[in-house]
């Protein structure tokens, strides 16, 4: 029998800022510091940097908060679970995006062109990226190809641990998360449900280099920030187009794990970024400050 929606859980998402596609699954929109930013004309994400998307039009969302790894560095809280009792539809998931990144924007309406709120209320842009993981969605691959379909970009942001499910989703731009250099970081850091799973991770690596592609690295202070050559090797064998270095930033639950010593400085990211990138065969292609985000892409 399907458990009750933990409604306390559920609830606190809400004042965060997560709108639910429903009450019974756990499908959510929540747009990002920089998507409200760039509404009102103000600073835009990285992505827009780097790779053209443009932020006030993209909207942020997941299809199910599920997951199974515990990472130390995630948002999300472990504790408080918002339980699951149905999948959404695609085709309806989709359809109500508009809704509700509409609704989850309202507030900003009265401060900006009426022509500019209608376009962000008609993303151009899904980033199935806001917590959970979205390969534990059964109809994740229709979902993308839905929204591709409708002239959407996509950027699917995955842990890895799903490897049969990556394989078959054909996004704009796929993310791996490779948060560790070797098997024992991997495990202290991401915390997997269960043992095989980084061999699951290194499988969904192998997918990258024959699509466009990025690994995702969130680099926390003394746990994950050692051994680039060990990254610099897995990136090598991956091949993908793009590595995005990141520091962790002490927001959300993470808080009650991690101190904001974890934290690393912009300089220290770039850092080691630039070795990672000397052991991968790749360069810096561009960088964000705040963000704490440097981007490589592959050498010629
Ligand atoms: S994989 Fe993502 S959603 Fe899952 S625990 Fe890690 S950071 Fe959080």
């Amino acid at each position: 029998m399907p458990s009750a929606p933990c409604e306390p859980a559920r609830e606190a998402l809400s004042r965060q800022g997560y709108l639910f596609y429903d009450r019974r699954s756990t499908a959510a929109v929540k747009p990002c510091l920089w998507c409200r930013r760039a509404l009102g004309g103000g600073e835009t994400c990285y992505k827009q940097q780097f790779y053209g998307i443009e932020s006030y039009r993209c909207v942020q969302m997941t299809p199910t908060l599920r997951c199974n790894q515990r990472c130390l560095f995630c948002w999300r809280s472990f504790e408080h679970g918002v339980e699951e009792e149905v999948e959404p539809d695609p085709a309806a998931l989709l359809a109500a995006l508009p809704r509700l990144q509409k609704q989850a924007l309202a507030g900003y309406k009265v401060h900006v062109p009426a022509e500019r709120f209608e376009e962000a209320s008609l993303p151009r842009h899904v980033a199935v990226s806001l917590a959970g993981e979205p390969t534990l969605y059964s109809q994740l691959p229709r979902f993308l190809e839905l929204c591709t379909d409708a002239g959407m970009t996509t950027f699917l942001v995955t842990n890895g641990t799903r490897p049969w499910v990556v394989s078959d989703c054909r996004p704009f731009q796929t993310y791996v998360s490779l948060d560790a250099p070797d098997e024992a970081t991997y495990r202290r850091v991401c915390r997997p449900e269960s043992p095989d799973m980084w061999s699951l991770v290194r499988e969904s690596l192998d997918l990258l280099g024959s699509r466009r592609s990025a690994i995702r690295t969130t680099l926390v202070a003394g746990l994950n920030d050692h051994d680039p050559a060990g990254y610099g090797a897995l990136i090598a064998d991956s091949s993908p187009t793009y590595v995005e270095v990141k520091g962790y930033m002490h927001l959300g639950y993470s808080r009650k794990r991690l101190a904001a010593a974890h934290m690393p400085p912009h300089e220290r990211v770039r850092a080691f970024a630039e070795q990672v990138a000397r052991h991968a065969g790749y360069r810096v292609r561009d960088e964000n400050r705040a963000s704490r985000v440097v981007v490589l892409e592959q050498v010629e």
